[in-house]
């Protein structure tokens, strides 16, 4: 199983993660959300967003030790790593995740992948559309995760429900409904097979 290509932190300029890592536990679930204010599609410009999503973390306004997600995707379908990995060097080792800040108080067991950009529906104060650059990326690093970690389709929710907010936005939360679709379509996932 190839896995996808990630932009490390390294390269995209992380500053160190601020306290103690711990572990997230077994992944259960992976949450998806977006990005008001990002958009990027070059790699260039998705390492600068990156990058300022981490210290806006870090800032005052959410005191995280990092940035909060585990993962986030680009406009042109770039993955960057966001936490650091609490053992492990790579995603094809199938590394042990450390414990994110993405949904308030209940982020242990939950993977956390941010889409930069603003998915409202139209009319909204922003209203992007996921490119199909970032949903082709989005789903097979999606993909790699449930098999890697035994996670069923099923178990890939949004912000959205677990907490009163529109993150992901309605355009991203009905796409990723198709997503959540082909995914167990295309079956083969160990916790499917066991249940
Ligand atoms: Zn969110």
């Amino acid at each position: 199983m190839q896995s996808p290509t990630v932009i490390t932190r390294l390269q995209w300029g992380a500053l160190p993660f601020r306290g103690e890592l711990r572990a997230l536990g077994t992944v259960r679930q992976i949450v998806v959300h977006h990005a008001a204010g990002y958009g990027a599609a070059t790699r260039q410009e998705g390492a600068r967003q990156v990058a300022a999503l981490q210290k806006l973390h870090q800032g005052p306004l959410c005191n995280c030790p990092d940035i909060g997600y585990h993962f986030l995707v680009d406009a042109g379908g770039h993955v960057y790593q966001g936490r650091p990995y609490f053992r492990g060097e790579t995603l094809d080792e199938l590394p042990q995740f450390a414990l994110g800040n993405h949904v308030l108080n209940v982020d242990s067991h939950k993977l956390g992948i941010c889409l930069l950009g603003c998915f409202h529906a139209e009319g909204g104060e922003c209203s992007d559309t996921p490119t199909p650059e970032a949903l082709q990326a989005l789903e097979q690093l999606l993909g790699y995760l449930c098999r890697g970690y035994a996670v069923r389709p099923s178990d890939i929710l949004t912000h959205r429900d677990f907490v009163a907010t529109t993150c992901p936005g309605e355009k991203l939360y009905v796409a990723l409904g198709q997503v959540r679709d082909r995914l167990s379509l295309a079956g083969g996932y160990p916790a499917e097979l066991a249940a």
